[in-house]
């Protein structure tokens, strides 16, 4: 209806370089990479081993506002400022997460970024990739078989088949599978019990994978996960049941990070990705420790606004990887802004000073919660065509008026060129502002003070109330020792409280906490909070009707 191009037109009219091309920017050889196809290839575990002694290179995180359902453009900034900094000449790595198939058939469209800042081929990326997801689901489901098998063949472990806490998996939003009941028609078919079902992206396989330093370590990880508790009521793990070299194995190849390019041929690391508002929302730790050694700069993204995938990254993936990153980006959208400030999602293309005035409280928390960390920071307005002089030049005139750096981003309209203001500002910023990186928390607190933690400094709410089935896990979890391990809480990415209605910037707002999950081979607390569900559903309209693919194999309408 417009002259605009679709994401997957301007993907399929750019050229793509074969990947050892893009291998040698960064002065890997041949065999360094298991080759998937002529663009995409694997990094070998031998060339990981060997970078080991060398300098990290800076990191980047790309972070965000609450988004609107459409995102905010968050992984288009993240690729946009890759190809920015690489156009000023720096040796620059991106790191994105793997799209999940739920929200890519269902609501969100792809995540591969959009407009002339895209990651490519977007097609494999965004389907089925290297099959690293399809292994992480064959082996989450392979630890299901393996313990109902076991109870069916004489339950050794005294399971009870009423306390099993693990999940099957499958990477689709699919209500149906929310809840379920396997095992029945008689002695044949094994022990009936109620299960059910999360999409992938929320498993604690996924959090393994991209938590995991090395294949070891991903063997503990995984050894360490808790799937049921006997009737005694003590845990039981994978590493129980005998079978953590099994699910290893099945991970053997899932593990390495993928190597693709950039419309403008920026190498880009996209590997692992746990969705963060159910998940803690970043790329896998292998992938952002494989960059830093290759490139002088990384930029890399976490999901949804500050308030979950910056939080975590900070809280969880940086301290387990002994990351600190030197620089962030909030992205924030003039539409999402006027979002905060009352609008209606349809009239968002309107012009409203007014609304974009008192959505700004939304920036300023996010803001104030980055400078929390200590970290530099620089506010990118990821520009829409939409978007009049008038609304930006308040926007700008604002970040000014508080001392926040801005800039206005067109890397969606022109790529890395669209980027360069971003770029020099952000490496002004880290030179000029001092990086006082600290986590938000000790460990040594309580489960409970380390949620009211986050709660009160990075959502800005009042307090945390839990259910009386959460204190009840409180307390179990305090008697297993698990009490310090760093909180990951899920919740809604439209607000900061849990209520997904109230946009802005909330005050006085409880938090809800209505059930807990020990994730040990994760190494960390899932505080469930609100409505929030670790299997989403789909939508009225899909974005599955808008999906073909024509007679030679070519997708059609993937956004
Ligand atoms: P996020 O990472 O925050 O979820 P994405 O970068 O994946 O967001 O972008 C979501 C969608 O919005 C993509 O389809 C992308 O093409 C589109 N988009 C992003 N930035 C712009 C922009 N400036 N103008 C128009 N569309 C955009």
């Amino acid at each position: 209806k417009t002259s605009v191009k679709s994401d997957i037109e301007i993907a399929q009219s750019s050229t793509l370089k074969p990947i050892k091309e893009i291998a040698d920017k960064l002065q890997l050889n041949e065999e360094d990479l298991e080759y998937y196809g002529k663009y995409k290839a694997k990094i070998t575990y031998e060339k990981i081993n060997q970078l080991k002694t060398k300098d990290d290179g800076k990191l980047f995180l790309v972070t965000s506002i609450n988004p609107t359902p459409a995102g905010e453009g968050k992984s288009t900034v993240t690729i946009g400022l890759g190809d920015a900094l690489s156009k000023l000449g720096h040796k620059t790595v991106i790191a994105l997460r793997e799209p999940s198939l739920g929200p890519t058939m269902g609501l969100k469209g792809g995540a591969t970024g959009g407009g002339y800042a895209q990651v490519l081929p977007m097609e494999d990326i965004n389907l089925h990739f290297t099959g690293d997801f399809h292994a992480l689901t064959a082996a989450n489901n392979a630890i299901s078989a393996l313990l109902d098998n076991h109870i069916h063949q004489g339950n050794a472990l005294q399971i009870d088949p009423r306390r099993i806490v693990w999940k099957r998996a499958v990477d689709l939003n699919d209500r149906a599978l929310r809840k379920v009941v396997v095992g029945l028609g008689g002695p044949g078919q094994g022990v009936p019990r109620e299960d059910g079902f999360d999409i992938t992206v929320a498993s604690e396989m996924m959090a393994v994978l991209c938590l995991a330093k090395d294949l070891e370590d991903l063997k503990q990880r995984i050894a360490n996960m808790v799937v049921a508790y006997n009737y005694d009521k003590n845990p039981i793990t994978v590493g129980d049941l005998g079978i953590a070299g099994a699910i290893t194995l099945l991970l053997k190849d899932a593990l390495k990070p993928n190597l693709v390019q950039t419309i403008e041929h920026t190498p880009a690391i996209v590997h692992g990705g746990p969705f963060a508002n159910i998940a803690h929302g970043c790329n896998s730790i292998m992938a952002t420790k494989t960059a830093l050694k290759l490139a002088d700069y990384v930029v890399t993204e976490a999901g949804f606004g500050a308030d979950l995938g910056a939080e975590k990254f900070l809280d969880i993936k940086s301290r387990m990887a002994g990351l600190k990153p030197d620089g962030v980006v909030i992205v924030a959208t003039i539409r999402a802004l006027k979002m905060h400030g009352g609008m209606k999602k349809e009239d968002l293309h309107q012009e409203s000073v007014e609304a974009l005035k008192a959505g700004l409280q939304n920036l300023h928390k996010h803001v104030d919660t980055i400078r929390q960390y200590g970290l530099p920071f620089v506010v990118a307005i990821n520009r829409f065509l939409s978007d009049t002089e008038m609304e930006i030049a308040e926007l700008k005139h604002w970040c000014a008026a508080q001392n926040i750096p801005v800039s206005l981003t067109e890397v969606w309209g022109k790529g890395g060129k669209g980027g360069i203001d971003l770029a020099n500002k952000l490496l002004k910023t880290i030179e000029e502002k001092e990086n006082n990186f600290q986590p938000l928390y000790p460990l040594e607190l309580s489960i409970v003070e380390k949620i009211r933690t986050v709660v009160q400094k990075v959502y800005g709410g009042k307090d945390v109330e839990f259910s009386s089935q959460a204190f009840k896990q409180i307390e179990e979890f305090e008697r297993f020792g698990w009490s310090n391990l760093p909180v990951c809480i899920a919740k809604t990415q439209y607000s900061l409280s849990d209520d997904p209605l109230k946009v802005g910037r909330p005050t006085d707002f409880i938090i809800h906490v209505r059930e807990l999950k020990a994730k040990l081979g994760a190494g960390f607390i899932v505080a469930l909070t609100g409505d929030v569900l670790t299997m989403p559903g789909l939508p009225k309209k899909p974005a599955a009707f808008q999906m073909d693919v024509d007679e030679n194999g070519n997708a059609v309408g993937l956004f």
